[in-house]
């Protein structure tokens, strides 16, 4: 075992700094959650364990940091920066002789994880490390690292790979692979191999996929959260390998999970386990962010496309609907027709009665750890290198790049236009010399139309795998228009149910949200939404779509300020029922007898808390899936 070629090379942490709407995403959440959450929720305040404390001492301490971490160093926060390396001084102080470190007395949350030697939390506190080397520089991590790994090279067969840990073993690979291309040390690929047996064969899983129902009962292999990280466990091992099985496996994983669980927003779902495709069920927000990084690590590794455009569905719908727009409260799981949040049974795989609620933690709190690494993973990934000189645009955006190019000029690109709120996309560059590379820019599936230009002249170009290449002589001052336009479509869901799509972006009917606080605490508080406007409606199949913009404003993930919004034809339902305080099946053959067409506006799925994001459609039926 080696390590072969990737189609991408990351660049490290820092080199892409946010701009526009995306800065202000990560000052929201700086402002809310992920700068605050310390100082009111002991799991990661001062008693965790893995900042010395007697506390939590688990994954939630590692998961906070895997956020906020990269969070400090984009936003450059000097409050930020000093609590990430406050703890990060605690984590690096705690090596033992051995080269085992972090918490000595293990006291966790979950009662799964029995009492032996669990790895799974150690695997999230080498990403933390990893992104604090790239962002610092520090010199002491990479031998802290090698260190760790010899000895858990030396334990591994006693102490093998359980639960958590056997799923997630592709986390552990990710480290292993990135200290191997610093260090070149052999065991690291005899240990590589070791972890690759002991972790779940998602290769032959996601191959020739089993779960094609909603699953009712405790399995390793149909945990969300577990299929969306394990989903690039064979892209992980293609690194170790070059099989195009694991390739294959990846694409034909995706296809079932979307086949039989896929909701609108780009995402499959889970309410703890895999639970089809009903727009009622939910997905747990840890899972959101997870398959974001999953898509991030399948981009650079096999340089499609294809993950880009997931990337970028799941981060522009699903992630933010999860959250509240003020980043002080979140959902467990999140509904595509969500029309009532609040504390009762809903037909969840097996979630309880809060896991749609917003709060604090609801249903569970690894969400309140782990959602801070959503908005600044997807910052580092918006742009990779071709590892020849070259710049990839995985997304657009807006934000500014600072690399070397071509033979090691350094480069700035600034990337600005506030996509995917817009459809054009202006990127600016300004060298010390004009130097010639390669520039692939990602082009979206949906978008049948695209233009390049440069410096206002239109180029031709190909499309490979989902990338144009454009290889020129680039100058200062060059300047790149993007324009990618986007068409409102119908997009044919199952029960012959409708989501509207426009570029990345899904729209949605926003229901008028009625908040009300359930338990209050200093600053972050519990709530239940109840609905203050009509839900039941239906699509007209011939609708027209009136597309109009807004200012996009601080924050765009809010239904009264959004940016962007649709205009279609449609009628009230009064058919469609409740079921289990859910929004029932979309009728499939809706009876519309006596109502008036109305217009319905839709705005963006990530802005409303409170939707209907898969309609009955009414009239004539659309086949084409
Ligand atoms: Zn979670």
């Amino acid at each position: 075992m080696g390590l072969k070629e990737t189609a991408f090379e990351t660049l490290k942490i820092g080199c892409i700094l946010p701009g526009g709407w995306l800065k202000n995403q990560l000052r929201i959440q700086a402002d809310g959650l992920s700068g605050h959450l310390e100082e009111h929720w002991p799991d990661v305040g001062p008693e965790n364990g893995w900042r010395g404390g007697q506390g939590e001492s688990w994954e939630r301490g590692p998961y906070y940091l895997d956020g906020l971490v990269p969070l400090a160093y984009l936003l450059k926060d000097e409050g930020l920066i000093k609590k990430a390396n406050c703890c990060m001084e605690w984590v690096l102080a705690s090596q033992q002789e051995n080269g085992l470190f972090g918490p000595k007395r293990i006291k966790t949350v979950n009662n799964d994880v029995d009492k032996k030697q669990d790895w799974w939390h150690f695997m999230i506190i080498l990403k933390v490390l990893m992104q604090y080397e790239e962002a610092t520089g520090d010199k002491r991590v990479i031998p802290f690292l090698n260190k760790f790994l010899l000895y858990l090279n030396s334990t591994i067969e006693e102490q093998p790979l359980r639960g958590w840990a056997a799923a997630r073993g592709a986390e552990m690979l990710l480290c292993i692979q990135w200290l191997y291309k610093r260090n070149s040390e052999s065991y690291l690929l005899d240990l590589a191999n070791t972890v690759l047996k002991q972790t779940i064969n998602w290769t032959d899983i996601f191959y020739d996929f089993p779960f094609w129902r909603k699953v009712e009962t405790f399995d390793w292999r149909t945990h969300v959260v577990n299929v969306a990280m394990g989903i690039k466990t064979p892209g992980v091992i293609y690194e170790f390998t070059g099989d195009e099985r694991e390739r294959e496996a990846v694409h034909k994983g995706i296809d079932g999970l979307m086949i039989y669980h896929g909701q609108v927003h780009g995402m499959f779902s889970g309410d703890e386990w895999l639970a089809g495709s009903h727009p009622s069920q939910g997905v747990e927000l840890c899972a959101i962010v997870e398959y974001m990084y999953s898509m991030e690590q399948l981009t650079r590794i096999f340089g499609e496309g294809k993950f880009g455009d997931i990337l970028e569905k799941v981060s522009f719908n699903a992630l933010p609907a999860a959250i509240s727009p003020d980043w002080t409260s979140h959902q467990y799981d999140q509904q595509v027709n969500q029309i009532l949040c609040n504390r009762a049974k809903r037909s969840w795989s097996s979630n309880g009665p809060e896991a749609n609620m917003f709060g604090l933690e609801p249903q569970f709190g690894c969400c309140t750890a782990n959602m801070h690494q959503g908005w600044p993973k997807l910052c580092s990934h918006l742009w990779m290198s071709d590892k020849e000189g070259g710049l990839v645009a995985v997304s657009y955006a807006p934000c500014t790049i600072s690399t070397q190019v071509g033979t090691g000029t350094k480069a700035i690109l600034k990337v600005s236009g506030e996509y995917p709120f817009r459809e054009d996309v202006i990127m600016n560059l300004s060298m010390k010399d004009s130097e010639l590379f390669t520039i692939l820019f990602r082009i979206p599936a949906w978008c049948d139309t695209p233009v390049i230009a440069i410096n206002g002249e239109s180029m031709e170009f190909e499309i490979t795998d989902g990338f144009a290449k454009i290889e020129r002589k680039w100058y200062s001052g060059d300047s790149i228009q993007l324009h990618l336009p986007m068409k409102p479509l119908l997009k044919p869901r199952n029960m012959y149910a409708v989501g509207i799509e426009r570029g990345p972006i899904v729209y949605v009917l926003p229901i008028k949200e009625n908040w009300q606080q359930v338990a209050k605490r200093d600053k972050f508080h519990d709530w239940e939404i109840y609905p203050a406007s009509p839900w039941k409606y239906g699509i007209l199949s011939d609708t027209k779509f009136e597309v109009s913009t807004l200012k996009v404003p601080y924050q765009p993930f809010e239904a009264v300020n959004a940016p962007v919004r649709i205009k279609v034809k449609g009628k009230f339902i009064r058919e469609w029922m409740m079921e289990n305080n859910s929004a029932g099946s979309p009728p499939m053959f809706p009876c519309t007898e006596g109502q008036k067409t109305t217009d319905l506006e839709l705005v963006p799925y990530g802005s409303a808390r409170l939707r209907i994001g898969e309609f009955p459609l009414i009239d004539k039926r659309i086949n084409n899936r």
